[in-house]
C-alpha cells in the first residue's frame, strides 16, 4: 500500500525517526475535551499499554505519560527521588551522561561520575568498587548513550547493584533503548525506566514517559522535604495517572491529546506481538549495519561487540573526511543520518539510527536502501577529495 506520507527523506537519525501513516493519521483527531469519557479511554489505555511495553505486571508499578521531551524524566527524576545533598552515581558512557548529572546537580544532588573512555563502558568491577565507596541514593544508567552508540548491561548492573547497595535506586535512561532494546522492568527489578516519545517507540516527540517501581514511588513517599519541582512533581501526577488508569477523569495539566492518540495507535501495534520478536528485530537488522559497516573497512566508535546498540550505530569516518563531506550526498540519496555529538570527536562520525518501523516493515527496505547510499557517498567523498 503506498504511504500517505508526502515524499520525503528516509530519516535515519537516532531519534526522532520514520513514522508508519497510522500512527501520524491517529494524530488528526477531532477537538475532545481531555477530561472526556472518550479521551480518558485512550489514556487510561496507553497507560496500560506503557506496561505492556515494559513487559510489567506489578501492582505497585506506576507508569507516567506527561507533555514533555526524554528530558523532563531527568527532572522527574531528580526533583522528586533525590533531595538536597543526596549522592548519585551517574554511569557515563557519553554526551548525555554528562547531562543527566547536570539535571541533578540543578536539584543540589551531589554526582559522581564514573566515566568510560569514549566508545566503552564502565565494567562490573568499577561499578562494584564505586557502589562500595560510598553510599548513594541513585545510580543512573544511560541504556544507549545515542552520542556513541554504546549500549550498557542494564540486567547485570541492576543485580550487582541489588547486591552490593540495594537500597539504590536504579534509574534507566532508556531514551534510545526502549522499544529496540530489551527490558524487562520486573524481572531485572529496576526502579525507574524513562523514555521519549520519539525514539524507538516511534511516536512524534513530546511526551516523556516514565516507568517507576513501587520502591521508588515509597522513595518519594518518605521525602523528608518538598520535591523541589512544581510540573514534574510525583506527587501532583500519582493520582491523576491512577485515574486515567481507571477510566475516572481527573485534572493537574491539560495532556497533550493528539500525541496520546498517536502514542496509544503505535503502543498498540508495538504491543501486538512478542516484545522478543521486536528485539530480535533490531538485533538482525543492526548486525546488518555492522557487518556492512566492517565491509567498508570503517570502524565504530562502541568497539566491542557486546556494547553495541542494536538501534543505531556510531560510525569513524575515514581520516581526512568529516560529516559535511558525506551528509549531504547521502540526502542526495534520499537518506538523512546524524552528524557526531559527542563534543570531542564530533567532526570524526556520524549516526545511523535503525528503528522502529525501518527496522520492523522490511518492505520499505530502508536499511538496504541506506546502507547502499553510504557506500556510494562515502566513494563520491573520498573521490572529491583525492582519498
Ligand atoms: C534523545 C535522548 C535524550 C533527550 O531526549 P529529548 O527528547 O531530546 O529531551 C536523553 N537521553 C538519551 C539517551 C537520548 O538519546
Amino acid at each position: 500500500m503506498p504511504s500517505s506520507q508526502a515524499p520525503h527523506p528516509t530519516l535515519l537519525i537516532p531519534g526522532p525517526i520514520e513514522f508508519d501513516d497510522a500512527v501520524l493519521q491517529s494524530m488528526s483527531h477531532h477537538a475532545e475535551s481531555h477530561v472526556g469519557p472518550a479521551f480518558v479511554k485512550v489514556f487510561g489505555e496507553s497507560l496500560t499499554l506503557v506496561r505492556k511495553l515494559f513487559q510489567s505486571t506489578s501492582p505497585t508499578a506506576q507508569p507516567f505519560i506527561i507533555a514533555g521531551s526524554g528530558t523532563l524524566g531527568w527532572d522527574i527524576v531528580a526533583s522528586n527521588l533525590a533531595e538536597k545533598g543526596d549522592e548519585a552515581l551517574v554511569l557515563h558512557t557519553g554526551y548525555f551522561g554528562d547531562s543527566f548529572a547536570a539535571c541533578l546537580e540543578t536539584y543540589g544532588v551531589h554526582v559522581t561520575q564514573l566515566k568510560a573512555p569514549i566508545g566503552e563502558r564502565p565494567s562490573l568491577g568499577e561499578i562494584e568498587q564505586a557502589l562500595k565507596e560510598k553510599s548513594y541514593k541513585v545510580i543512573t544508567i544511560t541504556h544507549v548513550d545515542t552520542s556513541t552508540g554504546v549500549l550498557n548491561d542494564v540486567k547485570s548492573i541492576a543485580a550487582l547493584v541489588r547486591r552490593i547497595s540495594p537500597e539504590t535506586l536504579v534509574v534507566v535512561d532508556g531514551v534510545c533503548s526502549v522499544g529496540c532494546e530489551e527490558i524487562a522492568f520486573d524481572e531485572w527489578d529496576l526502579d525507574v525506566v524513562l523514555t521519549a516519545s520519539q525514539k524507538a517507540i516511534g511516536c512524534p516527540p513530546g511526551l516523556s514517559i516514565v516507568m517507576c517501581s513501587g520502591r521508588a514511588i515509597d522513595r518519594y513517599n518518605s521525602r523528608s522535604t518538598p520535591p523541589a519541582s512544581f510540573y514534574a512533581s510525583i506527587g501532583n501526577w500519582l493520582p491523576i495517572m491512577q485515574n486515567y488508569e481507571s477510566l475516572k477523569p481527573s485534572y493537574f495539566a491539560t495532556p497533550a491529546t493528539q500525541l496520546v492518540h498517536a502514542l496509544h495507535t503505535t503502543l498498540s501495534q508495538i504491543t501486538a506481538r512478542p516484545m522478543a520478536e521486536r528485539f530480535a528485530a533490531h538485533t538482525q537488522a543492526s548486525d546488518r549495519v555492522k557487518a556492512a559497516v566492517a565491509e567498508l573497512g570503517l570502524s565504530q566508535l562502541a568497539s566491542k561487540p557486546e556494547s553495541q546498540a542494536h538501534g543505531m550505530t556510531a560510525i569513524y569516518l575515514p581520516s581526512g573526511l568529516a560529516p559535511p563531506d558525506v551528509l549531504p550526498g547521502l540526502m542526495k540519496r534520499g537518506v538523512i543520518f546524524a552528524a557526531g555529538l559527542h563534543k570531542e570527536i564530533a567532526t570524526k562520525y556520524i549516526r545511523f539510527g535503525h528503528m522502529g518501523v525501518s527496522v520492523t516493515d522490511t518492505g520499505r527496505n530502508d536499511i538496504d536502501n541506506a546502507i547502499a547510499a553510504l557506500k556510494e557517498a562515502l566513494a563520491e567523498a573520498k573521490q572529491a577529495k583525492g582519498l
